[in-house]
């Protein structure tokens, strides 16, 4: 039997056979709509099964990689070796008074619907944020002055050792657009987020002008990763593309978007080798004209083709 083969087999020990897949296709989970395959896919339904499959993973050296809702990820064209873990099985919101309990694999946008519908405000920021509570957390993700940051109570994670813990919302050393679970190699199960009771009317008004805001600035027509650098200090990343004259520039089918220069789009059947290419052709011509690096917001990951 080969390695690929008893690997599936152990996997499919710890994890129901319709929730296990081989040589999956990533771009279909990815807003980028790029990249190549995974050897293994799982969906896992419970903590446990997490659980087990990291031991599993320890036990035998085999590499995972957590997948949310992809849309903060560039997967190279070659994709990834070992098991690729989404939690979209496990999205379920509650709430308990002023706090709502959403589970890793549910989305932020519906996170912060459902604390619209319970009268409690602090995830309006969230509303077109198309990622998931884990991505969110792992990013710590934010927009028109808020952030994962601010709301976060505690989390539920599986640590490194395949051990279930609790995390308070300091321990993750939440700063802009990072954390430190990929240090500690968490896997974020479901978040707490404490919020404050405002009138729907309120809460609704400021989505429905964060909304506005969002589409008619964004370009979301088309397949991207959202905005592709940081905020460098003293700058903002969209101008200095814009006065760099990069707006419509393409290679193969990746271009920097015409609506919003931060944002590079999927045009046309591009190549994750194209989107690099281009990403580094921004950084390059941005820090000859102003002298700025531009650091990557998006996350590149897998394994070039061979
Ligand atoms: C059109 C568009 C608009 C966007 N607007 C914004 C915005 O306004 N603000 C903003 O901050 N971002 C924005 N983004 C980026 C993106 O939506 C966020 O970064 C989001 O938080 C990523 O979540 P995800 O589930 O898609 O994560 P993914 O892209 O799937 O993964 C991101 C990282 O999180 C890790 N991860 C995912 N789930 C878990 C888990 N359960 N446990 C541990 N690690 C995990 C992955 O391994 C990966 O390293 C935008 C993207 C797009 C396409």
């Amino acid at each position: 039997m080969d390695k690929k083969q008893k690997i599936y087999n152990k996997l499919l020990d710890l994890v129901k056979k319709e929730n296990v897949k081989v040589d999956e296709v990533l771009k279909d989970h990815l807003y980028t709509k790029l990249g190549g395959k995974a050897d293994f896919f799982i969906t896992p339904t419970s903590y446990k099964e997490i659980q087990n499959v990291v031991k599993l993973s320890n036990e035998d050296d085999i590499p995972f990689t957590l997948l949310g809702n992809g849309s903060n990820l560039i997967i190279k064209d070659g994709g990834i070796r070992g098991i690729v873990i989404n939690l979209k099985h496990l999205d379920d919101i509650s709430s308990d008074g002023n706090t709502i309990v959403a589970q890793s694999g549910a989305r932020i946008i519906d996170t912060s619907r459902y604390a619209l519908k319970k009268h409690l405000s602090g995830l309006e920021f969230a509303c077109g944020i198309p990622g998931t509570v884990g991505g969110a957390l792992y990013m710590n993700a934010g927009a028109y002055g808020g952030e994962i940051k601010d709301v976060l109570d505690y989390a539920y994670v599986v640590d490194k050792q395949g051990d279930l813990v609790k995390r308070l919302a300091s321990d993750f050393e939440l700063d802009y657009r990072t954390s430190n679970i990929p240090d500690n190699g968490d896997i974020v199960l479901e978040a707490t987020f404490n919020l404050k009771p405002t009138s729907y009317n309120e809460i609704k008004a400021v989505m429905d002008d964060l909304t506005f805001k969002r589409e008619s600035k964004q370009p979301l027509e088309y397949p991207s990763c959202g905005s592709v650098f940081k905020r460098p200090p003293g700058y903002f990343a969209g101008k200095l593309i814009q006065d760099s004259e990069l707006q419509g520039t393409n290679i193969g089918g990746a271009e920097v978007s015409k609506k919003h220069a931060g944002f590079i789009v999927n045009k046309d059947n591009a190549s994750t080798t194209d989107y690099i290419s281009l990403i580094e052709h921004v950084q390059k011509t941005v820090k000859e004209k102003f002298g700025v690096d531009l650091e990557r917001e998006v996350r590149i990951i897998g394994e070039d083709k061979e």
